[in-house]
Order: structure tokens, then C-alpha cells, then sequence
């Protein structure tokens, strides 16, 4: 049995000259934890050339989505983003991943921390209504650049936030953060300076950062993850895995090459 599947490609968004979405089918028997993520790709001169990309659609949802970058000269990407609704992907039949609620210990308030496509997972867990039985507050911070990078996260907050039965639910438990660093937004600054100030904190009018409630995912580019990761552990927060559930887990968003 091959090790993909292969879907077909439903609609494409382009949001900017460096980031698009696309949702696909899903077969039936492709299962997924919220937060996970898969190798997926293009089959290029009749071999499969793959990459890990996290699901942004729940698992609950019959077809798949996901948020991309586009990087001029990859290998996957310069090709990805051409794609169009009719074309076939690859989607590997195994998912996997830190971020997912089980690696975290029970708390209060869920942190989902992103840069850029970083917010894929969390663009699936915020769907996943057993995050707002788990916790009582989930603050989504988003930070981009630029502010129409923000737009596909935008989008899919205010979508949720109509729904039937999300809208309520959001109301009560969610936040959502975005910040951009070099342009002019409500919200301003890197998130690290944003944590470290606790400014985030005071911007929403919750009280500052705490080890008891507060339990935190990242996902981003490495820089970002790495600052905030030893931040976080002079604070004495414990990176969760799967033989341990911890106060924070981190997924690069991308490796660099
Ligand atoms: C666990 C995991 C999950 C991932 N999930 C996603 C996802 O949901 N969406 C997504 O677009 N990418 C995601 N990636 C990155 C993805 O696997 C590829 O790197 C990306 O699609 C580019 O592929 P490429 O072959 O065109 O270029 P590559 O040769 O893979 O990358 C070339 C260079 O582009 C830069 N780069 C790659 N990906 C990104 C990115 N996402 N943002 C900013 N710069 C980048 C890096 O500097 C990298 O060295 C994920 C990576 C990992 C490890």
C-alpha cells in the first residue's frame, strides 16, 4: 500500500505574493489529532516530492485545508502555489505532532503562539471543541510582518465567529492577538517583546503570565521559537512531549535550510 493518498485539489486562495490556502478531499480512512501535521506534496516527474505541512481544517471536517508559504525557488512550493482546483496532491497516510492538547497538563488559559504559517495547527485547534472544554480562556496571537499577512487568519476568526456554534463559544473563551512588526497595526512588536513586557497581557485585561494556568503551544520560525522556548523555561515552565505532559509544547513551522 502506497504511503500517500492522493486528493483532489477543491479551491485555492491566494492571500499575498507569499501566502495561499487550499482545501482538498479527504479520505476517509486519513485520521488526525487538531494540531498535527502530515507530509504532503506534488507527484514531479513521477516521484513524490513532499513536505510537512500541519492540517489547518479540524478533524471533524469532511475535507482538508491548508495555509502555505510560497518560497520563489522551492522545491515544493514554486510548484504548490500553481496548483488549481481539479489537480491531484499527495497526502501522507500518517500524521503526527507535539501540538496537540494530550501533551499539555490540564490549566486555564491556552496561549497559541505563531509567526507566519505558524498558525496552521492552531487554525485547526481553535476549531476543536474540546479545547474550550479543556480550557477556560484560549488567546490566539498571530504576528506577521506585514498586515496583510494577517488576512487569512482574519478571515478565519471572523468566519468562526459567526458560526452557529462556535460564535458563542468564542465569545466567551477566545482572544485573538494579531501583531505585525513593520508597519502601522492596533497591534504592534515581536511576540517574545510582547510576553517579556507582559504588554500582551495588558492589552487584553488579563492578568499576566502565570505557570499554575497558563498553558502555552508554538509555532513558528525557529528564531521566534527559540527565544520564546528558553524564555519560557527561565520562567519555569516544562516542555510537554508525548511520554509527558508539560507546561508548553513548540513545532518549528519550518526548518531551515
Ligand atoms: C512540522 C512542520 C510543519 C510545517 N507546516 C507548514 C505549513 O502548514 N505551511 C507551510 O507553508 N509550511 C509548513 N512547513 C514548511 C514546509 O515543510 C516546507 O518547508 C515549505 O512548504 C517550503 O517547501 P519548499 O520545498 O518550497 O522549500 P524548502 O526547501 O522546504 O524551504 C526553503 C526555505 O524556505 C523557508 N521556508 C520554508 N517554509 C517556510 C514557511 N512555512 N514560512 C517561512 N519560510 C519558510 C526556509 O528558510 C527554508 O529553508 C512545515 C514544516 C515543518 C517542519
Amino acid at each position: 500500500m502506497s504511503a500517500f493518498n492522493r486528493e483532489r485539489v477543491l479551491s485555492v486562495r491566494h492571500w499575498t505574493d507569499t501566502l495561499f490556502s487550499f482545501r482538498a478531499t479527504r479520505n476517509s480512512g486519513f485520521r488526525f489529532v487538531n494540531g498535527q501535521f502530515a507530509m504532503i506534496g506534488l507527484e514531479v516527474d513521477g516521484r513524490p516530492l513532499l513536505r510537512a505541512y500541519s492540517m489547518a481544517s479540524a478533524n471533524h471536517e469532511e475535507e482538508l485545508e491548508f495555509f502555505s508559504i510560497k518560497v520563489p525557488d522551492g522545491p515544493l512550493t514554486s510548484r504548490l502555489q500553481q496548483i488549481k482546483e481539479g489537480d491531484t496532491i499527495l497526502v501522507g497516510r500518517k500524521a503526527t505532532g507535539t501540538l496537540i492538547t494530550d501533551n499539555l497538563m490540564p490549566g486555564k488559559r491556552l496561549l497559541l503562539l505563531s509567526t507566519g504559517t505558524g498558525l496552521a495547527p492552531f487554525a485547526s485547534l481553535i476549531k476543536d471543541p474540546d479545547v474550550y472544554d479543556r480550557f477556560e480562556t484560549v488567546i490566539l496571537v498571530h504576528g506577521c510582518r506585514q498586515v496583510s499577512e494577517l488576512a487569512y487568519g482574519e478571515r478565519l476568526v471572523s468566519e468562526l465567529g459567526s458560526d452557529e456554534f462556535f460564535g458563542p463559544l468564542m465569545q466567551q473563551k477566545f482572544i485573538y492577538y494579531p501583531t505585525v512588526t513593520r508597519e502601522p497595526f492596533r497591534n504592534r512588536g515581536r511576540i517574545t517583546d510582547l510576553i517579556a513586557s507582559a504588554r500582551l497581557f495588558e492589552d487584553i485585561g488579563l492578568p499576566a503570565l502565570d505557570r499554575e494556568t497558563d498553558r502555552i503551544m508554538l509555532c513558528g520560525s525557529p528564531g521566534m521559537l527559540e527565544e520564546l522556548h528558553q524564555y519560557f523555561e527561565r520562567c519555569g515552565f516544562v516542555e510537554g512531549n508525548h511520554s509527558e505532559p508539560g507546561h508548553f509544547v513548540v513545532e518549528k513551522a519550518f526548518v531551515e535550510r
